[in-house]
């Protein structure tokens, strides 16, 4: 019997070995519902287990299911030991709220964790976390100004003029591209206002603008159209969660909204003359192209897509893959790039 036993718990462990390293494989790849999935699978056995809860509470909040993500990382509250532990447990924590509009309860779990010794890895995470959210003590001094739709946080920098064209174009913006995505968002959007046109972000260590849409949180340069960000984030709320992204049609969904009322089709033709390239291709094999071309002609891409049936447009916009095209257009969807790609040359 003891020995049955035994074997059961090795192969048990070793399933479980296994189920681990697919959940975090998955996380790691971003596949947060399968990540999700595999984490459940080992909690059936091993409902403490703390890997797994972290895993589950960490998917869904990439995915923008803050109150899924809830439960699983108040559970990681009861069971965090170590320093390490309780440290990605409160950012967890400070995550799900921020993503919720709690922004007083995120930042008391961003002190809680501020205050844990904690390994290079876990305050490398939480010190991004904390730019990323503005919590950060380098914006003390910026000025917030809030509208119906958005928080806005400028740099001390950026003159009172400015603020006020920005706040209103923006938030008109938003209206704007709401008529046609009709989204629902969790929280008004964080919208961060750098006083430059510079594009690398010292502080962020990245590109500007960027935006992260499950959290509702946009980092602008100044000299960004009105629409782009907000775009990401309207097109994120959209629909069905869980989305799957390609480059070419998101880019293209931020120009095609960026509402700078310019002609999409004829800065497409431009861009498209000087360095002319596969459509197809670099949809389906996220083939890299300058973004100066890029972006354009996805845009007007975008924008034929819309006009042609706003409905499959909408559809893929979930998931956003050419083979899901194949499943919503059918065959049409080869013929719609053809004759696109005509009206550029
Ligand atoms: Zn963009």
């Amino acid at each position: 019997m003891k020995k049955i036993l035994l074997i059961c718990g090795l192969i048990c462990s070793a399933i479980c070995f296994s189920q681990k390293k697919e959940m975090i494989a998955a996380f790691k790849a971003k596949s947060y519902k399968e990540a999700v999935s595999f984490g459940q699978k080992i909690l059936e056995s091993n409902p403490g287990d703390f890997e797994s809860n972290l895993i589950i509470s960490a998917s869904y909040n990439s995915l923008g299911y803050f109150h899924d993500a809830l439960p699983y990382s108040k559970k990681l509250e009861n069971i965090a030991e170590s320093d390490e532990q309780k440290s990605w447990t409160f950012m967890q924590l400070m995550a799900a709220n921020y993503g919720l509009g709690n922004k007083e309860v995120s930042r008391k779990y961003y002190d809680k964790a501020k205050n844990i010794k904690a390994p290079e890895s876990a305050t490398a995470e939480l010190s991004s976390l904390a730019k990323e959210f503005g919590f950060d003590s380098f914006y003390d001094q910026w000025i917030t100004v809030e509208t119906e739709n958005i928080i806005f946080h400028f740099e001390p920098s950026v003159s009172r003029e400015i603020r006020n064209k920005i706040a209103k174009t923006r938030q008109n913006a938003f209206v704007k591209g709401n008529e046609f995505f009709g989204a629902k968002l969790p929280k008004k959007i964080d919208f961060f206002v750098w006083g430059s046109n510079e594009v690398y972000n010292q502080l962020l260590k990245r590109n500007l603008g960027f935006t992260l849409a499950a959290y509702c949180v946009s980092h602008n340069r100044l000299n960004q159209t009105a629409g782009h960000e907000i775009a990401h984030n309207l097109s994120f709320w959209q629909g069905r969660s869980g989305k799957i992204k390609t480059e070419f049609i998101n880019e293209g969904i931020g120009v095609c909204f960026d509402q700078n009322g310019d002609n999409k089709l004829e800065i497409a033709r431009k861009a498209y003359k000087k360095s002319p390239f596969d459509i197809k291709k670099v949809w389906t094999e996220n083939q890299k192209v300058s973004s100066e071309v890029l972006y354009p002609v996805s845009g007007a891409f975008v924008q034929f897509l819309v006009k042609h049936d706003k409905v499959r447009f909408l559809e893929l916009n979930n998931n956003q893959t050419y083979e899901n095209a194949k499943k919503i257009y059918g065959d049409e969807i080869d013929s719609l790039i053809d004759n696109f790609t005509d009206k550029l040359k």
